[in-house]
């Protein structure tokens, strides 16, 4: 049975084409870039047009952009070089709904003294764009506030925030990771310093990323070593995972119209028809402002991870909050900080989807979840 797969926050799969391209860098053309000779030299114009191809779908230069590992890797470059910049400032800003790739890092760096204002979200997962304002001071070395939620797909105003921050001359970093390929971005047009995005978000192969760094804006390394991405992150270049993202990338600016019409009228079918089918269901999250490919709805009184393991039976494969935080039951810190009750937190399913995904796909969920939420609310305690 083929899988249903609507778990396309948590990673994506990779595309055909992207493979293709990616494929002779592995045994044919697996020169080091930094070598003399001609297995070397032939790589570096790979490179280069990958760098392009990156550049292109998000309005950059492409010496704006060094190639990472991943997305984690890309947001603890960005925060490492502001703060470093800025070595006499010690105040963080940023959200109650980050990835853990900011969170966790967030809370480590208060525990060597920084101070850190983590900006609250309303109950549709908005963010308090008074208290972020308000919370700006000439101690702020940074601030780094997401552009769309992983859980919810909830977008946030990014601009207005690096439009702030550029007044008061404080450095403003984006995740962006569950953005590109999805939204329109044109950073030639924007007061962003810093971005990071992730290859496996877009299929490209895990293990790649970018970070985007405006030109003239302070850097310093997190990897150092050797000279590679002209000493902005050193270590031998991930060949054909930079290939795969520049490939991904072109792919991503080329599928972004279908993304925004196919995908999400698939997305809107999911959860019209969820919500006119099963009782107290809600969606979590702004519908106004979402990405086009996520869905999160919670459904009252029952556990999130069962309702996950009946689909699964299915080969219809979700996720309840985000990947990194299914399989504890905790609700996710996403939907504590909307204010979530307990009873519809455990509940959330995140459905999120890809250019893959069709409508008998869609039809299949919609067929299948509303016997099974119906059974787990005969088995629950809570009912
Ligand atoms: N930021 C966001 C918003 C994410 O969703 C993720 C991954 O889920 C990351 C950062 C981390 O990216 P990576 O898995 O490439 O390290």
């Amino acid at each position: 049975m083929k899988p249903i797969y609507v778990d396309n926050n948590a990673t994506t799969r990779v595309d055909e084409e992207v493979f293709a391209a990616m494929q002779p860098y592995f045994c044919e053309e697996y020169g080091n870039p930094s070598s003399m000779h001609s297995v070397g030299g032939r790589v570096g114009p790979k490179l280069k047009e990958a760098r392009n191809q990156v550049a292109n779908l998000i309005g950059a230069r492409p010496d704006e952009i060094i190639f990472t590992s991943c997305g984690t890797e890309s947001d603890n470059t960005a925060v490492h070089a502001a703060l470093a910049a800025d070595p006499g400032k010690r105040h963080i800003v940023t959200s109650r709904v980050e990835h853990p790739a900011i969170g966790s890092l967030v809370s480590s760096l208060s525990k060597q003294g920084y101070r850190i204002s983590e900006i609250a979200v309303d109950g549709d997962g908005c963010l308090d764009m008074g208290s972020l304002e308000e919370s700006l001071t000439p101690d702020t070395a940074l601030v780094s506030i997401m552009w769309a939620n992983n859980e919810t797909g909830v977008i946030f105003p990014v601009e207005e925030i690096a439009q702030m921050c550029r007044q008061r001359g404080i450095t403003f970093h984006t995740d962006a990771v569950q953005a590109v390929g999805k939204l329109p971005i044109n950073l030639n047009d924007s007061a962003i310093d810093m971005l990071s995005l992730s290859g496996h978000k877009l299929h490209a192969p895990k293990g790649i990323g970018a970070l985007y760094v405006r030109k003239g804006t302070k850097f310093s390394p997190f990897m150092i070593g050797g000279h590679q991405e002209k000493g902005r992150r050193a270590g031998t270049e991930n060949v054909p995972g930079i290939i795969a993202l520049g490939k991904a990338c072109e792919l991503a600016g080329k599928n972004m119209q279908e993304e925004n019409t196919r995908v999400r009228d698939l997305r809107d079918r999911l959860e019209t028809e969820l919500i006119k089918r099963i009782p107290d269901a809600k969606i979590n999250g702004t519908v106004k402002q979402r990405t086009p490919n996520t869905s999160n709805i919670s459904f009252a009184n029952i556990e999130g991870e069962s309702i996950l393991l009946m689909l699964n039976e299915f080969g219809i494969c979700a996720s309840s909050g985000s990947a990194c935080t299914s399989g504890s039951l905790e609700p996710s810190h996403v939907m504590r900080a909307m204010g979530v009750p307990f009873t519809m937190a455990h509940g959330s399913i995140r459905f999120s989807l890809s250019i893959y995904n069709t409508l008998a796909d869609i039809d299949e969920i919609i067929k299948q979840l509303p016997p099974i939420v119906e059974r787990l609310r005969v088995l629950s305690p809570f009912s």
